[in-house]
């Protein structure tokens, strides 16, 4: 069975070509689901004149900052200038190797939305915190640090991305990902006063994620390694 109105959004991190930018340009309108491909900055022009128009045009990070001596900073909205819709926000590899703080998370947030982009905050708990129980705690200090003083009918996308599930192969089981996903979304209705798409992120592919999507509460995919081959994610664009 198909499911409607599903957000499927590729990560392809600090990888891709204008070569793959023109194979995905043969990519054919999915049905039902809404996509977004988040290039390197470099392709970001690429992206806008090569993928067809269906798909929407996501950066991989942004400043906190709107403009000034920032060396090696882009902002949100010269993000804005070049036909960017989404931008991804506090990604495990961000928060990880570049060590950016709920705070900072959170300063991204607003700035992405004062530029009238809608940003995919990434939340997710690490092995250790998984092991030791508190996948909710961290979930709950993500949300609350990063999200709780944004507006509440600001336009927003959650994406649930379990570290350990990041580029692993592992998925959390069907139970897990449904109590995620009902922790999150009862957690951001007390704030937000529109309903926001929980994604799951972590291992999805074109042959998990009919599952994956069909899950309760689950409004898409992040996908990250398998968006980088077009079969696979023609695949999973359209399950
Ligand atoms: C990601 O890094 O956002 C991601 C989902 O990666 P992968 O699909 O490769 O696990």
């Amino acid at each position: 069975m198909k499911n409607n109105n599903k957000i499927i959004a590729a990560n392809w991190k600090m990888n891709g070509s204008e070569e793959l930018m023109k194979e995905f340009s043969q990519l054919t309108r999915a049905k039902h689901n809404e996509i977004i491909i988040c290039p390197p900055f470099t392709l970001l022009d690429t992206a806008k004149t090569t993928l067809p128009n269906f798909i929407k045009i996501g950066a991989q990070n942004c400043s906190e900052e709107d403009k000034g001596p920032f060396t090696g900073e882009i902002s949100a909205s010269m993000l804005r200038e070049k036909s960017v819709s989404h931008v991804l926000v506090g990604h495990s590899e961000r928060r990880t190797l570049f060590k950016e703080t709920d705070d900072v998370i959170f300063k991204k947030v607003k700035a992405s939305i004062r530029s009238k982009l809608t940003p995919i905050v990434c939340i997710g708990e690490t092995l250790s915190e998984k092991e030791a129980n508190k996948t909710l705690q961290t979930l709950d200090s993500q949300i609350n640090g990063s999200l709780a003083k944004i507006e509440p009918y600001a336009q927003v996308i959650v994406a649930y991305e379990p570290v350990w599930a990041i580029g692993t192969g592992l998925i959390p089981n069907e139970n897990e990902i449904k109590e995620t996903h009902l922790y999150i979304k009862t957690k951001l209705n007390q704030h937000f006063n529109t309903d926001i798409p929980i994604l799951y992120g972590g291992s999805a592919n074109s042959e998990n994620c009919s599952q994956i999507i069909s899950i309760d509460n689950v409004g898409g995919l992040l996908v990250g390694g398998a968006s980088l081959k077009k079969h696979d994610f023609k695949a999973i664009c359209n399950c």
